[in-house]
């Protein structure tokens, strides 16, 4: 019954010659044997060695593109969550199995290796998360395409608990250097801030705009490469580094020198620093604002200049280049680009702006109102005087259109003007100048059109569509689950590592005893390896036989890991009640980084870890409901936490998760959903079968119903629910905090008062309680029956094809990109190396 494995290898990969490059890495980098090297050294040694395997498809392919010259997607995003590289580089150069043997002979553990590798944290959470799997799909497909964004010195910071609270620790990532980085100095662009724009007449009678009296930074790029699977293809993620433009003149300076010197050097240090821990949240910080135009413009200019090298007429540049903006971050690209076109290349006002609403794209990722960017115009005229200049003429522009539509409706000016109430508002800038505004799963597009955008949409209907956001199965399956990957290989064939939808063939398995013992014994093994994980780095045992409850993303009000705990505090009170129950033992896993300054969110990460303190301690308890928080999550550690899980938490309010991606990593690596109908969940249960999950709650329409009409009120649950008033009581009476029993009044009263403009409990935690503890008594009774629990779980895994990225990146290149497919010729995608 079980097929010959096929070969997921290529044959071609010389493991003595990588070997050899291994060693010679560790004498030439430190002048040390293997056998003095530190782990550190070694994963050093290792990652040069495969970056040269890695190189010479690197100039393959670009090399090719020249020859091609295909149209190439630039994706401009703030953030790219990349995770490891080593490991992932050695899976999509199909070289994992003979570089894992190439280090047993050498009496090294890859795996050890790939621990030492920092995570290059340069995201948040799900929307940096994602451009780095669209960045693995657009290689491993074949079409030609830039990462765009920022090498910060310090990522997401790291998330040390200490006494149950949340502490920040700067993440040095780069401290003992990058293998897999290049620096192109070559590449460098100056980017100039403040100062103002002096309009001159030229020979010709043209109007020249400068900016004047202005500092600014050198732009330096260094490239990752982005291996495409299997195909020969690397991409290129280009994250831009600044520095100080001019060193000082020690021979003549005088103070006005040497102080502009000193500014300009701040500047530079300032600009790249660190990234904004928050996450669907606006902060408004001037240095954030200069972030976003530092790396725009920089990024925009090279594109233009790669451009120009092999054409000749700028106003066809649409042909050749589509912008991608992800989320509102870069949208100063479409200003940028039409300074460039206009001031640089001397193109008219119309003829740039052809140019401009046929390059740029803008991808909306929530409806969140505290996420929408809207700068002071004092702040932003003040940092950026040429762009602003544009914008408003832009404005101006849109709102003549705007008139004309609907004449002498004020109300439609108010509400889509891109500069109004001294604001500048970068969706409605998006909105205006790109040819395409996206949601990222069918109910938000579906929100976005008739709710939070209805006014553009009704105005140009023809730029709004739907891309459901997807994920990597590379990573997320081949990588991250090995045993699991391996069962599937063995069962359907290796074609769902570059074409998911495959996977389905599984689906006859899901009734087959056998397979489901195998399938629930691998997912065993998977809850073997996280329980080490969390007994090394948490100190706590859990039972691998318990139901893993995971609930990983970040920490947010909307994403509701307080109706989490919440419910494992009404359990714990009715196991005490009634300690003879009957109970399937449970563990409570979460993982979340919260907003420095979040102060709801840092409480229910102490709340989370105090309700740990007590319950897992308990000898009445004894044992049955474990509560983990996993310190620092992470891509890396996530990996190990998909494969783990039983039971998937997406339990947003409805209307509040614009698609979640979590939730398609659980589905994959075959945990059931419990969640609430929002975002992504909804095609994932129209995939899977609502059968095989555990919908609850409000709908986006009740939500949305409510939100318009004021709220509801929660004292009326508080007042007639006897489980809620004794759960709410205990954040008060010190159950979870003996010594200061007022520490979680804060989240009570978000709960039950009405606080200055936030209704009480804005995110209907109560309203939805009862039926997420229905729901949850659901999810115990289908674990007694494993193999039913089974089934749903193959199934899970086997509707998974239409969640990956490579779905997503096809729509986007078929209807919106329009991209070039590029095959390398034959004999340059077998790796006969010389190293
Ligand atoms: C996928 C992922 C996210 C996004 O998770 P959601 O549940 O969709 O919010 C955040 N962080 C990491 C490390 C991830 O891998």
């Amino acid at each position: 019954m079980i097929k010959k494995k096929d070969t997921q290898e290529s044959s071609s990969f010389d493991k003595e010659l990588f070997k050899r490059s291994v060693l010679y890495n560790v004498k030439t980098l430190y002048r040390k044997t293997l056998e003095e090297a530190t782990p550190q050294q070694i994963f050093q040694a290792v990652g040069y060695a495969i970056k040269d395997v890695v190189i010479d498809n690197w100039l393959t392919t670009h090399k090719e593109y020249d020859k091609q010259d295909p149209k190439t997607v630039y994706y401009l995003s703030m953030e790219f969550l990349m995770g490891r590289a080593l490991g992932n580089n050695i899976i999509n150069l199909q070289a994992y199995k003979p570089v894992k043997e190439a280090m047993d002979e050498l009496g090294l553990d890859l795996n050890v290796i790939e621990d030492q590798e920092p995570d290059p944290a340069l995201g948040n959470g799900g929307l940096g998360r994602l451009a780095s799997c669209f960045l693995d799909s657009l290689s491993t497909l074949g079409y030609a395409a830039y990462g765009c964004g920022i090498r910060y010195r310090y990522g997401m910071f790291k998330q040390e608990i200490r006494d149950g609270y949340q502490i920040e620790v700067p993440d040095n990532w780069l401290v003992d250097g990058n293998p897999f980085e290049l620096r192109r100095p070559e590449y460098a662009k100056e980017v100039k801030f403040g100062g103002y724009v002096n309009v001159r007449i030229d020979e010709n009678g043209r109007s020249n705009f400068v900016q004047e009296g202005y500092q600014s930074v050198r732009a330096i790029p260094y490239d990752l490469p982005i291996v495409g699977y299997g195909n020969g293809i690397v991409n290129t993620l280009r994250i831009w580094d600044a520095e100080a433009i001019e060193c000082f003149h020690l021979d003549s300076f005088d103070k006005g020198d040497y102080q502009k010197a000193v500014e300009q050097a701040n500047l530079a240090k300032n600009i790249v620093e660190v990234l904004y821990p928050n996450d669907n949240h606006y902060a408004g910080k001037e240095l954030r604002l200069k972030q976003q135009y530092f790396f725009i413009s920089a990024s925009v200019q090279e594109a233009i200049a790669k451009y120009m090298r092999k054409h000749d007429d700028i106003r066809k540049f649409y042909e050749k280049v589509t912008f991608q903006l992800n989320d509102t971050h870069p949208t100063v690209a479409v200003a940028e680009l039409m300074r460039i076109l206009m001031d640089e290349y001397y193109l008219t006002w119309e003829e740039a702006w052809n140019v401009t609403i046929k390059t740029c794209a803008y991808t909306n990722h929530t409806i969140m109102a505290e996420a929408l960017e809207k700068w002071p115009i004092e702040l932003f005229s003040r940092l950026l005087p040429r762009i602003y200049q544009i914008i408003e003429e832009i404005n101006r522009r849109f709102i003549i259109k705007i008139q004309e539509m609907y004449p002498g409706n004020q109300e439609k000016i108010r509400k889509m003007a891109i500069i109004y109430d001294g604001q500048v508002k970068m969706a409605h800038l998006a909105i205006a100048a790109g040819f395409s505004v996206n949601g990222v799963a069918r109910l938000h597009t579906e929100i976005l059109k008739k709710q939070e955008l209805r006014d553009f949409y009704e105005m140009m209907p023809e730029k709004f569509n739907n891309k459901t956001n997807g994920i990597t199965q590379r990573r997320f399956l081949l990588h991250g689950n090995p045993l699991l990957a391996d069962w599937v290989t063995a069962h359907v064939g290796s074609d769902w590592i570059t074409d998911l939808p495959k996977i389905s063939k599984l689906k006859i398995y899901a009734d087959d005893e056998k397979c489901q013992q195998e399938f629930m014994n691998i997912k065993y093994q998977n809850k073997v390896r996280l329980a080490q994980y969390i007994l090394e780095h948490n100190g706590i045992e859990v039972d691998p036989r318990s139901i893993f409850d995971v609930q990983v993303k970040r920490l947010h009000e909307y994403k509701r890991q307080l109706l989490n705990i919440l419910h494992v505090m009404y359990l714990y009170n009715q196991l005490k009640d009634n300690p003879e129950m009957e109970f399937f033992p449970r563990t409570f896993i979460f993982g979340a980084k919260a907003a420095a300054g979040y102060y709801n969110a840092k409480m229910t990460i102490k709340l989370i870890n105090s309700v740990a303190d007590v319950v897992n301690n308990d000898p009445v308890i004894n044992g049955r409901i474990k509560v983990v928080f996993i310190e620092n999550y992470r891509v890396s550690n996530a990996e190990l936490i998909f494969a783990a899980a039983d039971v998937s938490e997406q339990i947003s309010t409805a209307s509040k998760e614009a698609s979640g991606t979590g939730n398609m990593k659980f589905m994959l690596n075959g945990a059931l959903t419990i969640g609430t109908m929002d975002g992504a969940n909804v095609e994932i249960v129209e995939e899977v079968g609502a059968e095989n999950a555990f919908i609850f709650g409000l709908s986006s329409d009740e939500v949305i119903n409510f939100e318009n009409n004021g709220g509801y009120d929660p004292t009326e649950i508080f007042n007639n629910d006897p489980d809620v008033r004794r759960v709410l009581m205990q954040l008060i009476n010190g159950t979870f905090a003996p010594n200061d029993p007022d520490r979680f009044r804060t989240l009570y009263n978000s709960l039950l008062n009405t606080i200055s403009t936030n209704k009480a409990d804005m995110y209907f935690i109560l309203k939805d309680f009862k039926a997420y503890a229905e729901a949850q008594r659901k999810v115990e009774n289908a674990y007694r029956d494993e193999k039913r629990w089974a089934r749903s779980a193959i199934l899970n895994v086997a509707c998974s094809g239409k969640f990956t990225s490579d779905r997503t990146i096809q729509e986007y290149v078929d209807e919106l990109w329009h991209l070039d497919k590029v095959v390398l010729p034959k004999k340059v995608v077998g790796k006969d190396k010389t190293l």
